[in-house]
């Protein structure tokens, strides 16, 4: 096998923002997945390097190889496990409806019928609301803040997106202006993302059971998203 036995450096994807996943702060990419990651790579020996890039490239990026591994939040699921492998589950997930403060008449799926609706591309959002609510109009983002940005200055009713995102979003840079309502889905799982067959797949979800057992998972949990409740 190529990646392991060269010890070369992996070039390990991320999403350009997700907050708090992974976003630049200071110049520097900063965040959950990148905490974990890094956690990870000490556990197993392995060196790597950071490309941060749309959501919607990263898939793609596995299947041609270009790219070794992938952190950004991304939904397991049946379609993509045939074009890309996922290490374990390491954190539960689901969608919610980001709306303005004021906003009343939004609260539900169906409240989004014949609304504009910002969503980020390549995303499980963009699926899940052509399947539920297809009479939603859809505006598309490659970035989730420009998405947040059109929200906030009333262009769109609502954004689609990640729970843990959107909820994030909403206690800091958002807060006062947005809030998250109507938990639309729940029980996703987020996995890291290989090349098909890659010999990384082990070797992660060995670092990965480690850092459960040892505290270190907890500890990047809890400085990211508190205790849990
Ligand atoms: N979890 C979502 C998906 O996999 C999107 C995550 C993200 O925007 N980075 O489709």
């Amino acid at each position: 096998g190529q990646a392991l036995a060269q010890g070369k450096q992996l070039l390990v994807a991320t999403d350009t923002a997700f907050v708090p996943f992974e976003f630049k702060q200071d110049g520097k990419y900063t965040g959950f997945d990148i905490d974990l990651w890094d956690a990870i790579a000490k556990q197993a020996g392995l060196t790597y390097q950071l490309r941060p890039m749309d959501f919607n490239g990263i898939i793609p990026g596995l299947q041609t190889r270009n790219l070794d591994v992938a952190l950004a939040g991304i939904t397991i699921r049946e379609d993509r496990k045939k074009v890309i492998d996922f290490s374990d589950p390491y954190y539960e997930s689901g969608l919610a409806l980001l709306v303005g403060v004021n906003n009343n008449q939004i609260t539900k799926a169906e409240d989004l019928d014949g609304k504009l609706v910002a969503v980020k591309i390549g995303t499980a959002t963009v699926d899940y609301l052509k399947e539920n609510v297809p009479n939603a109009k859809l505006k598309l983002f490659p970035n989730i803040d420009n998405a947040f940005l059109e929200l906030a200055t009333g262009r769109v009713d609502a954004v689609v997106h990640d729970t843990p995102n959107l909820q994030y979003f909403a206690n800091t840079a958002g807060k006062g202006q947005v809030k998250v309502v109507g938990s639309l889905k729940s029980g996703d799982f987020y996995g890291i993302g290989f090349p098909k067959g890659s010999e990384l797949v082990p070797v992660v979800n060995k670092a990965l059971a480690e850092l459960r057992n040892n505290g270190q998972y907890d500890a990047i949990y809890e400085k990211w998203f508190g205790k849990p409740s």
